[in-house]
């Protein structure tokens, strides 16, 4: 049996495997300098050019680009009328950027524990959520797969309550072939530099809704009824008004050079990362873990991230030493994720703690997430797989 690196042998590889690198080319090298060069630094055409691309890419009315899916968040919490003492109910197997976005507005978040089998939030527990102050549903698509859309919306539409997707993690995402974040009122996108699609820092909401939108593009611009583009366009010069204090939420057309070539390669990026999946799926069959459940067929699962669930009744190591022992192998690894709930911040001023979410906790206490970008090998594929399968044939019980 192979040594691991931790365990004194020799690492798979000698260069570092970066955990989310980003896959970048050439023509949107070129966009960002052709940008650059232009002097239209800030909010302009290609931001346009990107939205419209983006609508046409989901198939809804209205796609405003932001700065990132956080400002995407806190936008759609606002245009919805969120604020002091409503309640949002949210699943603790997120980003803590989806529940902050809640209490930024006052309102408070409230959790409703997974589904162990689909990691995603489960439509029973967030019935039992439900109070008289609950005024939206938060669900987070996880690691790209598709919440039960058909189920939330009924339970929303039949209290009145307004459903915000959170879609950093599912652009691709579809449902009987409609794209996660038409479902509800409004949708979420990331840019983020981990993202499927990438524009350093960046954000998209999506909402069917033009009061919606409108109130989210006056609330991404510090509440200025006219953006800069139309203010200093060659249609002559216009007043701008403020009408709400806004925020400061715009995405740049730099950040839109990176868009507008990624968004037409979205296909052929989650291919490669379907085929990558494909070979992590049979290589850890055999293994002291869980591999990702499998997808309804007529679902579309965009294949963000690809988390394993360690079987540490089986294993003579805990999680963290394994996320230690790929690292010696000079594999980047992350965690999706340590259980919102579990945070201090969210233990001291909601009082939560350990017990109050099992599934979330379980999941937050076993799982590992691999390397699953386009741009990776079919060498640096071989290098995780081989990683893994040392490791956790190493220290098995
Ligand atoms: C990345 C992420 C966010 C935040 O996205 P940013 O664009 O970095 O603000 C929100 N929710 C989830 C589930 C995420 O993974």
């Amino acid at each position: 049996m192979e040594k691991p690196a931790g365990a004194g042998g020799k690492p798979v590889r000698t260069s570092y495997l970066v955990f989310g690198s980003p896959r970048i080319e050439e023509p949107e090298i070129q966009e960002v300098v052709d940008t650059i060069r232009s002097g239209w630094i800030g909010t302009g055409p290609k931001v346009k050019v990107f939205e419209k691309q983006f609508r046409d890419f989901i198939g809804c009315r209205h796609a405003c680009a932001v700065n990132s899916c956080t400002a995407a968040l806190h936008l759609s919490m606002l245009a919805s009328g969120v604020g002091v003492g409503d309640e949002v109910i949210t699943t603790p197997m997120t980003f803590p950027a989806t529940s902050n976005a809640v209490i930024h507005t006052g309102a408070t978040p409230v959790f409703a524990d997974v589904d162990p089998r689909t990691m995603n939030i489960d439509p029973d527990e967030i019935e039992k959520k439900i109070t008289s102050r609950t005024r939206a549903i938060i669900p987070v698509h996880f690691a790209g797969r598709p919440c039960e859309m058909e189920r939330i919306m009924q339970i929303a539409d039949s209290r009145d309550l307004l459903v915000i997707e959170d879609c950093a993690h599912s652009i691709e995402s579809r449902i009987d072939g409609q794209a996660t974040g038409t479902f509800g009122q409004l949708g979420c996108f990331s840019f983020y530099v981990t993202k499927n699609v990438i524009t350093g820092e960046g954000g998209m909401v999506t909402t069917g809704s033009d009061e919606l939108a409108e109130t989210v593009k006056v609330m991404a611009l510090h509440g200025m009824t006219k953006d800069a583009w139309h203010r200093f366009s060659d249609q002559g010069y216009k007043h701008y008004q403020v009408v709400e204090a806004g925020f400061k939420y715009n995405m740049t057309d730099i950040q839109a050079s990176f868009g507008i070539h990624q968004l037409p390669r979205v296909e052929q990026y989650h291919q490669r990362r379907s085929q990558i999946w494909r070979r992590y799926d049979n290589a850890f069959q055999n293994l002291a873990c869980r591999t990702p459940a499998p997808e309804r067929p007529e679902n579309v699962h965009a294949f963000h991230l690809y988390t394993l669930l360690l079987d540490l009744d089986r294993l003579t190591i805990g999680r963290d030493e394994f996320l230690d022992a790929l690292d010696r192998e000079h594999i980047g690894v992350g965690v999706h994720y340590l259980p919102v709930h579990l945070h201090p911040y969210y233990r001291k001023r909601m009082g939560y703690g350990p017990g109050d979410f099992p599934h979330a906790e379980d999941i937050g206490k076993r799982t590992v997430s691999l390397p699953l970008s386009a741009k990776l090998s079919d060498q640096d594929v071989d290098d995780v797989i081989q990683a893994v399968s040392k490791i956790l044939s190493w220290y098995l019980r």
